[in-house]
């Protein structure tokens, strides 16, 4: 099963794609994470790549559709990518060289938006939390390792972002709507484990 991921920033993309990922045995593939491992290791990508993440924009799509190409390349049985594709032509190029079975769209209330990023702190083993949940702590539950925030998790360019995904993202659900790929699951005011059990019911009805 080979599956696109969608739904604004914050929508909790990274959270579920962890658990699909674990419950389906696919390969996660996260493009945001993907650059931010190319900013970290100091290479040409990822010195391109900076700018564009901290305007809150796409970085160019050449680059960008070429490490998910690569990465998939490496990858064997089903995947999940999440992130990519970000705009009609990514998704294009995709169905070029990839075979995929279903976008799966996580709608969230935009209004929600802005406080879960500006408020959402990071683990490097992947946990994320909310600062409201969290009642001071600065260590992850889970290894705990040092919580951070990253640094396009500030309120301007927070903005860009959802501007961006506004523009160029969310048109690819009618993209994936007229191909009969699209599952949306509405996740209102859920939890995640509330979330994951819609997920996992829509993606039952799929390997049916
Ligand atoms: P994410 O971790 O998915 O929120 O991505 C962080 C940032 O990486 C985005 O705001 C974009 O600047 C960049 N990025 C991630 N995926 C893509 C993509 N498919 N196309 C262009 N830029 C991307």
């Amino acid at each position: 099963m080979n599956i696109v991921l969608l739904g604004a920033p914050g929508a909790g993309k990274g959270t579920q794609a962890a658990r699909i990922q674990e419950k389906y045995h696919l390969t996660h593939i996260s493009t945001g994470d993907m650059f931010r491992a190319n900013i970290k290791g100091g290479t040409e990508i990822g010195k391109l790549a900076k700018s564009y993440i901290d305007a809150g924009k796409l970085v160019p799509d050449g680059v960008t559709c070429e490490i998910v190409k690569d990465s998939l390349k490496k990858t064997d049985g089903g995947y999940i990518l999440d992130g990519f594709p970000r705009n009609l032509f990514q998704a294009q190029e995709l169905d070029k060289f990839a075979d995929i079975d279903l976008c799966l769209n996580l709608e969230v209330d935009e209004a929600l938006l802005l406080d879960r990023i500006c408020g959402r702190r990071m683990c490097v083993c992947g946990a994320s939390y909310h600062v409201s949940t969290l009642n001071g702590k600065d260590v992850c539950e889970k290894c705990g390792k040092p919580l951070y925030q990253r640094d396009d998790d500030n309120p301007q360019t927070v903005k860009a972002r959802l501007t961006t995904y506004e523009n160029q993202t969310a048109p690819l659900k009618d993209f994936y709507l007229a191909a009969g790929k699209l599952l949306t699951v509405d996740c209102g005011t859920k939890n995640p484990d509330e979330v994951f059990e819609s997920v996992c019911a829509e993606l039952g009805k799929f390997n049916k």
